[in-house]
């Protein structure tokens, strides 16, 4: 029997490797799509308050919804978890609210990968975070992320229908998705600059001159020209939000760097900082930055496989290969392929 179709309940530890939520996002969503049963002992262990937030809570939730699943643990702070799928995902409308400012594009991480091997196609809408740090923004699930994914045969697409910034939220996505016609092998290996790189500056319900620190923090570090900058004063938003964004279009998708605005971080913090992540982008020939590195091995492994160059390779990539491991042995390889620790990752497709 191949592992795909193995019924063994899978047990992990949620302090292994990047030590987060990312142990228990990925395991729930290959749980889901592969119909197995998963045990997670320890969640989010590494962090200094382990166990599952909103956000996990949501997610885990999600997985139970689109499989007629159970699950076990699911209470705020539960450090360990079951989730016993009831039978392959299914298609249909779903609406998962956080609750907080926690972030919507992480529970559609977990989500997403099941949905596509559905057989009928789905609407999904988020209540939650649209741009929270340390998770991808809208215009990265947009841009860089959803274009890999209908580039692997799936359909699918998303929309802001209110920006939810951290730390207010209250913001809503709507995703759809259709079932893959056929599942396409990705490659990413080499770039393939499809347009001038620019810089947007979203300030909503915010003096508007926070942007022009922050270009001028940027310009301070990289002399690009004015005509590369946009400044977005959208008022769409609950809550005020400040988000710095840098794009590098490319043949399949775009390469987003994020600098988030935060109470806290000066605006030429968060200028210098977007400037720092651009240089380190412009400084390797890798299509692949690290933050979509350590996203697209999941559903390349769903759908067609492939293999792709990434920057880096991040702890949640490390991470995220030793889950998809403890499913689907040796499904995901690393190899060292450039001078600046640039990586290749080979994924091989799963039935
Ligand atoms: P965790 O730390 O477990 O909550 O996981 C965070 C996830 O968000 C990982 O998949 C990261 O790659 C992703 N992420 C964090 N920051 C960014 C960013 N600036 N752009 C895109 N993705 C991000």
């Amino acid at each position: 029997m191949s592992e795909s179709t193995s019924n063994e309940t899978v047990v992990l530890d949620g302090r292994q490797g990047e030590g987060g939520g990312q142990v228990l996002r990925t395991s729930l969503s290959l749980a889901a799509a592969l119909g197995r049963p998963v045990v997670v002992e320890n969640v989010r262990g590494g962090r200094r308050k382990p166990g599952l937030l909103r956000q996990h809570r949501t997610a885990l939730r999600a997985v139970r919804d689109i499989t007629a699943g159970e699950v076990e643990g699911d209470e705020l702070g539960s450090t360990s978890v079951r989730f016993t799928p009831g039978g392959p995902p299914l298609g249909g409308k779903y609406r998962f609210g956080i609750g907080s400012a926690g972030s919507t594009m992480l529970v559609l991480q977990t989500v997403l990968p099941p949905l596509l091997r559905a057989h009928e196609p789905s609407t999904v809408v988020l209540e939650g975070g649209t741009h929270n740090p340390s998770a991808p923004p809208f215009e990265f699930l947009d841009e860089a992320f959803l274009p890999c994914v209908r580039a692997m045969g799936a359909e699918a697409t998303a929309r802001l229908v209110r920006p939810g910034y951290f730390p207010g939220g209250g913001g809503e996505l709507m995703v759809e998705v259709a079932p893959a016609a056929e599942r396409r092998r990705l490659k990413l290996l080499a770039r393939e600059d499809a347009g001038t790189p620019s810089v947007e500056v979203v300030v909503d319900g915010l003096p508007a001159d926070i942007a022009e620190r922050e270009w001028k923090a940027f310009r301070r570090k990289l002399h690009w020209t004015r005509d590369r900058l946009r400044v977005s004063e959208a008022k769409a938003g609950r809550s005020p939000g400040n988000v710095m964004i840098a794009r590098f279009p490319q043949s399949v998708h775009a390469a987003v760097l994020v600098s988030f605005g935060m109470r806290e971080r000066s605006s030429e913090a968060v200028g210098g900082d977007l400037a720092r992540q651009v240089r380190e982008y412009v400084s390797s020939d890798a299509p692949v930055d690290e933050h979509l590195a350590d996203q697209l091995m999941l559903p390349m492994t769903l759908m067609g496989g492939g293999s792709f160059r990434c920057t880096t390779l991040s702890r949640h990539a490390t991470t995220n290969a030793e889950v998809i491991d403890a499913f689907l042995p040796g499904a995901v390889r690393f190899e060292a392929d450039g001078p600046n620790g640039e990586q290749r990752v080979v994924v091989s497709p799963q039935p």
